[in-house]
């Protein structure tokens, strides 16, 4: 079976050739606002705070993180008041675990006007469980969520994207519990996550009947993908980088580009964690000076939205009926 099906794509492009070999076969999905040079993008933000990024696993045990200085409250209203001042609505991916202690703030991002949607209890990957796990893992999150935010939960975003070749079956287990989309598969090879065979935009797994994975986007040059949507790439490139690669994404591809960060990053005085690699400490603290800067270009240079709204047609006609 090929990786990507022949599908209609509403008088959008036709699907790109499939890549070898195949891993998932697929259905390419046309978003509601693809086939145009100037779509709106997908903004959405992993609400974690500094001490639970998966680099730093190793270093500090989930026991201590109670016991450490939040920082996250404070980060993501500074988003929300950036987001404000651009008239931006996003997607906010947020820990049930952060949820638990900051219950006000998961209540501003929804008064807000954002979406709220999951990033799993406590960060734990993906391939660090097993079925029966991960399945108690997303139904804790999302009613706490739901409980807290007063709000459905569609979205999930795996931490570290850490769905790939390895546990697809997870993509099930997603619709199984009530979930409309993931994010969660990053199209790149890296050496902590990544599916370097998936499609490079939104698709239907096979096995799935509602489920739509919304990969972060990647840019195509010549022979290769390179990452654009965000992470420790914004941070480590050029800006001029970032907008040549998502405008190339919007143009060319005629796609929606879907891009992510973490409050943390826009946090240059949080606590520096001692005893990391090299590698680990460039990108966890690279240009996090230069991160609201950027943030303010990139809001200016695109159109953004939050993922519902930019990739679930029955989520974007509810909204349009109500604006
Ligand atoms: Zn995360």
């Amino acid at each position: 079976m090929t990786l990507l099906a022949d599908v209609s794509t509403r008088g959008g492009p036709a699907a790109p050739p499939a890549p070898s070999p195949a891993a998932v076969s697929s259905t390419a999905v046309a978003p509601p606002g693809e086939g145009t040079a100037n779509p709106v993008n997908a903004m959405s933000v992993d609400v974690e705070d500094y001490f639970q990024v998966s680099a730093f696993e190793g270093h500090i045990r989930r026991e201590d993180w109670a016991r450490l200085p939040c920082r996250v409250e404070a980060n993501v209203d500074r988003i929300l008041a950036l987001f404000d001042a651009h008239g931006i609505r996003a997607t906010f991916f947020t820990l049930g675990w952060v949820a638990e202690r900051y219950p006000s703030m998961v209540r501003r991002i929804v008064a807000g006007g954002h979406e709220l949607a999951s990033h799993g209890y406590a960060h734990v990957r993906v391939t660090a469980l097993d079925e029966p796990g991960f399945r108690a893992d997303l139904t804790r999150t999302k009613a706490l969520l739901e409980d807290i935010g007063g709000t459905q939960v569609l979205g999930y975003r795996a931490p570290s994207y850490s769905i790939g070749a390895g546990n697809l079956w997870a993509l099930r287990v997603l619709e199984e519990t009530g979930h409309h989309y993931s994010s969660s598969i990053y199209p790149i090879r890296h050496d902590l996550y990544g599916m370097p065979e998936a499609p490079r935009f939104c698709f239907r797994p096979a096995g799935c009947e509602r489920l739509l994975e919304v990969p972060v986007t990647t840019v195509a040059f010549g022979e290769r993908k390179y990452p654009c949507g965000g992470g420790g790439y914004f941070r480590l490139f050029p800006y001029a980088y970032s907008r040549w690669a998502l405008r190339r994404v919007n143009r060319r591809d005629r796609q929606p580009a879907v891009f992510y960060f973490h409050p943390w990053e826009i946090d240059p005085a949080q606590p520096r964690q001692r005893g990391i690699g090299l590698k680990t400490r460039v990108r966890h603290y690279l240009n996090l000076r230069r991160m609201e800067v950027r943030l303010n270009r990139l809001a200016t240079d695109f159109r953004w939205s939050r993922m519902d709204w930019v990739f679930l047609p029955e989520q974007a006609e509810e909204h349009d009926r109500a604006a």
